[in-house]
């Protein structure tokens, strides 16, 4: 047995990964996979994007993100710009004096590393290879690892998880009340079976953040109709409290 297969065993019990797969399939139901993809980025784009859209909404980071392309016709004129161009194009989103800096200096060690600015290499190491190199990067996280893998034109295995779907599976207790968004990541890919493929990871993720954004609201969760209420230990008892 593998090692990864062995830790994949200790860390999800068969029960688990049984309810992960129900809610994976209501969900599946209410909201229609597969789903289309949303972007078709080569992955040095996506991960500019995702870069961009760190505690942002997802319309003013891709606002952010249409500026930054229609000013500067490659990634090599940002990177070598100055940081308050690249500033004021990047302004519709949160944080952009901050995320300026940043992205020029992640375009540098990119072609420090690679010789170029391109990460289509990515799409012939393994999946955790690819994450590893991906977080090196600063300001990368497992959220845009995963990101780059499985949105861009690489359509890789790999299972984002944003605040939407993070407070949704806690709520449906797939992970413990307190484990962090980063943590979460590991956990949850692990309980998906290892047999699905791309779209099917990317169903899942897509799924769990749509009921986030409409049904599992952060405040005030319309749990009389949500799909998953018999699933939900949160909404059970919240629906038995309010009587
Ligand atoms: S039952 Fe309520 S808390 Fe649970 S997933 Fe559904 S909407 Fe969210």
């Amino acid at each position: 047995m593998s090692s990864g297969r062995l830790f994949r065993n200790q860390v999800v019990s068969n029960e688990l990964q049984h309810k992960a797969i129900l809610v994976h399939d209501h969900l599946c139901t209410e909201y229609g996979c597969p789903i289309p993809y949303f972007h078709n980025l080569d992955p040095l784009s996506e991960l500019v994007s995702s870069l961009l859209s760190h505690r942002t909404k997802n319309r003013d980071s891709g606002k952010a993100y249409n500026q930054l392309r229609a000013l500067f016709p490659t990634w090599e004129v940002v990177r070598d710009a100055p940081v308050e161009d690249v500033q004021q194009a990047i302004a519709p989103c949160t944080f952009p004096e901050t995320k300026a800096p940043c992205l020029k200096q992640v375009l540098r060690l990119i072609t420090e590393q690679r010789g170029e600015l391109n990460l289509d290499f990515l799409a012939d190491l393994s999946i955790s290879e690819a994450r590893k190199w991906l977080e090196s990067l600063p300001g990368v996280g497992p959220k845009t690892s995963a990101a780059v893998l499985c949105f861009s034109q690489l359509r890789r295995r790999a299972l984002p998880v944003d605040s939407h779907h993070h407070r949704v599976a806690i709520r449906l207790g797939l992970i413990p009340a307190k484990t962090a968004v980063g943590p979460a990541h590991a956990l949850l890919e692990a309980q998906l079976p290892e047999a699905w493929n791309a779209q099917q990871i990317y169903d899942n993720h897509e799924v769990l953040m749509l009921h986030g954004q409409r049904c599992c609201y952060f405040a005030k969760p319309d749990c009389q109709r949500c799909a998953v209420l018999d699933l939900c230990p949160f909404g059970q008892n919240r629906l038995a409290e309010s009587g």
